[in-house]
């Protein structure tokens, strides 16, 4: 399982390879059913037990490149630590 460290966490973040669609799925249950769902989607479809998942679901950006912690705009990586707030930032959509 790849991981990426989160500065802002102190901790490494489990990230899941998501195939086919699921990264599409995921984002638009994130952004239109909230973080819960998404979370659960994580954990239903197997990727992650529930506490990793909800780690994971919690460093996505819905908007690409905004930080999904303090908002802060310019993280175009797929991975990258939001230099305002020092959060893991994930872009599922490249
Ligand atoms: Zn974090
Ligand atoms: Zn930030």
């Amino acid at each position: 399982m790849p991981n990426e460290f989160c500065e802002h966490c102190d901790k490494w973040i489990e990230i899941p390879v998501l195939n086919g669609n699921d990264k599409f799925t995921l984002l638009n249950i994130l952004r239109n059913e909230g973080i819960l769902y998404a979370i659960k989607f994580v954990k239903d479809q197997n990727y992650l037990e529930l506490k990793e998942s909800k780690e994971f679901v919690d460093h996505i950006c819905k908007e690409k490149g905004t930080c999904h912690k303090c908002g802060h705009i310019g993280l175009w990586k797929e991975y990258g630590i939001c230099t305002e707030c020092k959060s893991l930032c994930i872009n599922l959509n490249k």
